[in-house]
């Protein structure tokens, strides 16, 4: 469907960054007409429409129709801070929008009812350009809600629908946008509306832009605010799920509703909110936690608290560890933690980090028997998959195969395909990913008016045979995107080994307070200034959604080493999965339960040296031995026919082990199965524990 906007004028459809919506805007309805005939596409435009019809009205055959009906009149209520839907919808900043939108989608593949709650950032996150030094610029862009699929909420009468937030500064207005997604609808709330002070007009504009509060008012308005416009939109849900600390004051106003509309004491409503309540979190760093001081809680929940009919002092006991501790901050993992009752990680390792890590809350348990379980992340298939890959799969897995994704059985026909086949389909998206590369790279000469010379370079960088392998993520420190560096001169060697070369694409954002990580990215794409690895080792910049599946669909390898256990889960690689790459990474995230030995390649034997400097200093050998010892002999060991029978054999066992379990498809049903269905209805619990 998505090719259709496409061949409508590849070229605009590249330029205007895939946005269907203005790509329509700019063709006249004759042009549009002409367009399509000349292109053949009135087929095409009917059959899409047709299959949007019939999987919008479907639903009643879902699996979650089956396995999910009660929640088919109390939907579960997904809040998210950020969702990655699509690059051109600009509310998603990296790995957990990723996560979020990846979630809804698959909750519409599967037909779960649910709705999901964000903020609408017009400007989103930033757009990276690299100056002539390598540093990171950072350009914020407004998107016009004209340009957007997205349109004003409305409640039962048709009327759109603006909540109100008592703060004792004030109150704070936001409307509500609606986004469809599929069978979702998502809910945006926009404080860009009159009647705001001037400064509160842009609190919603940026992700992650501002101070502590305005951080605090983002999730004043994302948490209250969204259960106040589930109410006006005449939405009951029978879950919460909280994704990630940003959204934890909503269960205090569900509590609140509750003490209002039944008469509960404030403890009765907040058992049965917390019942219905699941949280996840998904940061294993202390400091990653959202902290607010006191009297920045007190102005921006005092109203509620006095509704609420407690104490300040009780409100700062739910968001501390020791409630009466007066040293203690307001944190918003703590408040997740204690207003719900189903808690998970996102990884099994990650489960036992964050069971020791809040082991305090309940010390009279053992630290097994901390209520943290885990549901490990996984990817929506549909939106990740290359079309030549869905093809190969469309011939040798079962029909039907993409309504039952999550079913590990539908991918062992992989074995059937012919070695040959996969490789050569690999390889097309290879060269794919290479246009791209060129294109990118010479597009950032230009910008940065370097000589024709070098421009014409960009053309032609990277070899297309050569092994390739890709790192894109945030340059957050602990991700350690210069481990490589440790050894440069070795490192040098086999980058430019005549028979047997290694070339790398780079791509990442630092956070812009975050002048470390702006270091890194700099000292890795200055590395085109030395000949040895000049057009060998690439940085695309602006890292997104786009980005993302281009190096994914088309890397021979993919690259992680994160210090351990600091990467909660990854979702990167399981991407790469699907499209045949292999993942070579350290033994952390969802890769630490994933890796089996024969698919892919590990770094190091999953365990970490109490001392930082240490475990990196090994890691870094690690990690080269991996690369010269196994990954590249492997790649270039070839048959008669040019074929290295045994990567392709690890490609097949990797998608085989890999692509059902990490799929958000799966993910999604063990959310039903272990917690949205206890939720909802007081089953007996099941949460995985380890
Ligand atoms: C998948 C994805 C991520 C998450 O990847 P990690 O493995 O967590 O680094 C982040 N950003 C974008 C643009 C992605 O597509």
């Amino acid at each position: 469907m998505v090719n259709l906007f496409r061949d409508l004028d590849p070229v605009r459809w590249r330029q205007l960054d895939h946005n269907p919506i203005m790509l329509l805007n700019e063709i006249t309805p004759d042009q549009l007409a002409q367009r399509a005939s000349e292109m053949v596409l009135y087929t095409r435009i009917n059959q899409a429409h047709r299959r949007l019809k019939d999987y919008l009205s479907n639903h009643q055959t879902t699996w979650g129709a089956r396995e999910a009906g009660v929640l088919g009149s109390k939907p579960v209520a997904y809040f998210s801070a950020e969702f990655g839907i699509h690059e051109s919808v600009p509310i998603y900043s990296g790995g957990l929008g990723v996560l979020s939108g990846d979630h809804i989608k698959s909750a519409s593949g599967l037909g779960v009812p649910l709705v999901a709650i964000g903020l609408f950032y017009d400007q989103g996150y930033f757009k990276q350009h690299l100056d002539s030094d390598g540093l990171q610029q950072e350009e914020y862009v407004n998107t016009k809600v004209e340009n957007l699929a997205i349109e004003p909420a409305r409640d039962a009468e048709g009327n759109s629908i603006t909540i109100h937030i008592d703060t004792l500064d004030g109150q704070l207005l936001a409307k509500v946008w609606l986004m469809r997604i599929g069978r979702i609808p998502l809910y945006l709330l926009d404080c860009d509306v009159e009647g705001n002070r001037p400064e509160d007009r842009e609190l919603t504009s940026r992700l992650y832009g501002g101070d502590v509060r305005t951080r605090i008012r983002q999730e004043l308005v994302l948490g209250v605010g969204g259960v106040k416009a589930l109410r006006a939109l005449g939405i009951y849900p029978g879950v919460y799920h909280l994704n990630e600390g940003h959204s934890a004051f909503a269960p205090l106003e569900a509590i609140r509703e509750l003490m209002h509309d039944d008469g509960h004491s404030f403890d009765d409503a907040l058992r049965e909110v917390a019942q219905h309540t699941v949280f996840t979190t998904h940061t294993p760093v202390p400091a990653g936690h959202d902290r607010f001081d006191s009297s920045l809680v007190e102005e921006h929940l005092g109203p509620l608290r006095q509704q609420l009919d407690i104490s300040h002092e009780q409100l700062m006991g739910l968001g501390r560890v020791e409630p009466q501790n007066e040293n203690e901050s307001f944190c918003m993992t703590v408040i997740g933690l204690k207003l719900s009752r189903r808690a998970n990680a996102v990884s099994s390792l990650h489960g036992h980090v964050s069971r020791r890590m809040w082991a305090h809350l309940w010390p009279w348990r053992v630290e097994e028997e901390v209520p943290i379980g885990h549901i490990t992340n996984g990817v929506h298939v549909p939106s990740w998959l290359a079309y030549p890959m869905q093809s190969l799969y469309d011939k040798y897995l079962s029909v039907g195969w993409q309504q039952k994704m999550g079913d590990p059985e539908v991918w062992q026909n992989i074995y059937s395909v012919d070695p040959g086949e996969l490789w050569e389909t690999h390889n097309a998206l290879k060269s794919r990913l290479l246009e791209f590369v060129r294109r990118r790279v010479s597009r950032q000469c230009r910008r940065r008016n370097e000589d024709e010379a070098s421009v014409e370079a960009a053309r032609n960088v990277l070899d297309p045979s050569a092994l390739t392998i890709g790192f894109a993520r945030r340059f957050a420190t602990y991700k350690r995107a210069d481990l490589f560096l440790s050894n440069i001169e070795k490192f040098a060697e086999l980058v430019t080994d005549p028979h047997r070369p290694v070339q790398f694409i780079f791509s990442g954002k630092a956070h812009p307070a975050d002048e470390p990580g702006k270091k890194l990215i700099q000292r890795i794409a200055n590395l085109r200034h030395d000949p040895r690895f000049e057009g060998r080792i690439i940085f695309i910049e602006d890292y997104d959604i786009n980005v993302g599946r281009h190096l994914t669909q088309g890397v021979d390898v993919w690259l992680n080493n994160p210090r351990r256990p600091l990467e909660a889960s990854g979702t990167s690689g399981q991407k790469v999965v699907l499209n045949g790459g292999l993942n070579c990474s350290v033994l952390d995230g969802w890769w630490a339960e994933a890796f089996n030995g024969k698919n892919g390649f590990a770094i190091g034997h999953g365990t970490q040296h109490v001392d930082a400097e240490t475990s990196d200093q090994r890691d870094a050998e690690e990690l080269l031995r991996v690369l010269s010892e196994e990954v590249i002999p492997l790649f270039y060991d070839r048959d008669a026919d040019g074929l290295p029978q045994q990567w392709i054999e690890r490609m097949t066992v990797s998608i085989a082990t890999l692509a059902a379990r990490f799929s958000a498809h799966r993910m999604v049903m063990d959310y039903v199965q272990q917690s949205y269905l206890v939720a909802a209805g007081g089953l007996s619990s099941d949460m995985k524990m380890p």
